[in-house]
């Protein structure tokens, strides 16, 4: 169904695209794109901060999310529109590379668009306002270097401040120290030094949600902790010493699959079907058994029988296992996860120091505690609601990311929108080398930057325009960590406050930022396929016509 030709032959217009595509160009396409993008920016630009507001999202079958973390909002929404979209993608990256600050880039994102916007209406051409915003970006890489302050493994304190500040990020009651606490000490359990440098898996700090009880509760375990049960009630509590066995089999004699029927003419024969079944499950067991396991951790299910000759022999066992779990447990334990019973000895068997069960909340858990490998580690996070739960692991895993960021790469800064703001400052004198038009774009991002303070001070009731006066008067006057001081509502030295964020997160904001401004600025021709039917055909198809030619 090619019927790509192009313009005009012979008088007779030609069809380039297929029925039903719809085609928007030149400045057109570029408001059109601008607006989805800079409307996507609006919808999360009013939970910035720690009085940022929260979002309460329902779903298609109406699941709850209430969250304030960006990303997650974004992910919830559907965004349809495809520069939209393209900004879900910088959440996203965001999200991925540093863990934190994805209001942020998204809105830096929308207020560049904006700026843009108005240099585009002043006739200015897109491809100069891309190479402004180039330049300033690469720029601001610099400025934000400078101001950077260096931070080891070594400073606590200063750690958990960054915590505090990821956490407070998303909402004041959220910044518990005891929380931050936790979080430093997961890190510090899975740094790793590596020639002078700091490296930290984040995937070794697991997470595992159980709601009831209060986030005083939650804590953090040197190990893996599973949500299932012991299968048993005559199996032990409590392992020391456990060799764990992984299996990805069930411990069960197969139904037949067919409907093949098995007659059964006598009470022999049937106490012989019996016999045949008991054997073989008693089978299995004595494989895990002669292994040396006494701990079963299984991906499938355990029969009744089996789970109760596990339990004569003195072995441990959970069944229904996550997948997920089970890679982590193999990770932590340093077993391997087997598929058939058959293959199962000794040197596949996983090692923890006590794998012991214990109610959380009313239901039981299992423990796995101080693994072979002890950079693996799990943060119990407890709250009252799932909701509640949900949303302190959000704001956990920001603070593990931040955290984690700040080590890697070893600079810090101070929040509250002074960074920003430093650099707007310093960007608009460097702005002052450059010809007109360059000038423009490069001061219009300096400008764009201040989107995070303003919206900061907005979010928390203050006068944006009195603030960012202020804080623009201590920038010029050498003030680099001034920022918005929200409880004091005045501009105050943001370090000495304890704000303070890994430099990462600004250069990641920044820079995901300005190249999705670009990559929407440059577009100036938005071709739409039409919509599928619910057939799967394009409209217009003939029926009977479904599977296509050749
Ligand atoms: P993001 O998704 O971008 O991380 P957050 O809602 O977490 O968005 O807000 C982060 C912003 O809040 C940062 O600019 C940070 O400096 C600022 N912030 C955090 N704590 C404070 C505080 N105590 N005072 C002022 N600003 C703060
Ligand atoms: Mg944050």
């Amino acid at each position: 169904m090619v019927q790509a030709m192009v313009g005009n032959l012979g008088g007779q217009p030609i069809l380039i695209l297929p029925e039903g595509s719809m085609r928007t160009t030149g400045k057109d396409a570029q408001k059109q794109n601008i607006t989805a993008a800079r409307a996507v920016a609006e919808a999360v630009r009013s939970t910035l901060g720690p009085k940022g507001m929260d979002k309460m999202l329902v779903d298609s079958i109406g699941d709850i999310v209430i969250t304030n973390d960006g990303v997650t909002i974004l992910e919830e929404m559907e965004i349809e529109h495809p520069a939209a979209k393209m900004m879900v993608e910088v959440a996203k990256t965001q999200n991925e590379e540093v863990g934190d600050g994805t209001t942020t880039a998204v809105i830096i994102a929308g207020e560049l668009l904006k700026k843009a916007e108005e240099l585009l209406e002043q006739e200015i051409h897109p491809t100069v306002i891309t190479k402004g915003f180039k330049i300033a970006k690469d720029e601001s890489m610099k400025i934000l270097d400078e101001i950077g302050k260096p931070v080891s493994l070594e400073d606590t304190e200063t750690l958990k401040k960054i915590a505090v500040t990821s956490m407070y990020g998303k909402s004041a009651e959220k910044a518990s120290t005891h929380l931050a606490q936790l979080v430093v000490d997961a890190i510090k359990m899975v740094a790793e030094k590596k020639d002078g440098k700091t490296i930290v898996d984040t995937d070794n700090v697991k997470r595992e949600k159980k709601h009831g009880g209060s986030s005083d509760e939650t804590e953090l375990v040197r190990g893996i902790v599973i949500d299932k049960e012991i299968v048993h009630p005559a199996m032990p509590r409590t392992i020391n010493d456990a060799k764990i066995a992984l299996v990805d089999v069930a411990l069960e004699v197969k139904e037949t699959e067919t409907d093949a029927e098995i007659r059964i003419t006598s009470p022999e024969q049937m106490q012989a079907f019996i016999d045949q079944e008991q054997k073989m499950l008693r089978g299995m067991v004595d494989k895990v058994v002669a292994s040396g396991a006494n701990v079963l951790v299984c991906q499938k299910g355990i029969d009744d029988l089996a789970q109760h000759y596990l339990a004569k022999k003195g072995v441990m066992a959970c069944r229904r296992a996550k997948k997920s779990d089970m890679e982590a447990l193999a990770k932590a334990t340093g077993g391997r996860i087997v598929t058939s019973l058959e293959d199962l000895s000794s040197e596949d068997l996983g090692y923890a120091k006590t794998v012991e069960e214990r109610k959380i909340a009313g239901e039981s858990m299992t423990f796995v505690r101080d693994c072979k490998d002890p950079k693996s580690v799990t943060i119990l996070v407890r709250g009252s609601t799932e909701h509640v739960v949900d949303e302190y692991d959000r704001s956990i895993e920001d603070a593990v990311g931040a955290v984690a960021s700040a080590l890697e790469n070893g600079k810090i800064v101070a929040g509250a929108g002074s960074p920003e703001a430093e650099v707007s400052s310093r960007l608009k004198k460097f702005a002052q080398k450059f010809p007109g038009r360059e000038q423009l774009a490069i001061k219009a991002f300096a400008d764009a930057l201040e989107v995070v303070p303003r919206s900061l001070a907005e979010n928390a009731g203050l006068d944006p325009i009195d603030m960012l006066v202020e804080l623009r008067a201590k920038h010029e006057n050498g003030g680099v960590m001034y920022g918005v001081d929200l409880v004091a509502g005045k501009i105050n030295d943001a370090f000495a406050a304890g704000v303070i964020e890994p430099l990462k997160v600004k250069l990641q904001a920044i820079t995901s930022a300005s190249e999705a401004a670009e990559m929407i600025l440059r577009i100036d021709d938005v071709i739409t396929a039409g919509k599928l039917s619910r057939g799967g055909m394009p409209p217009g198809m003939p029926p009977g016509m479904e599977g296509g030619e050749e």
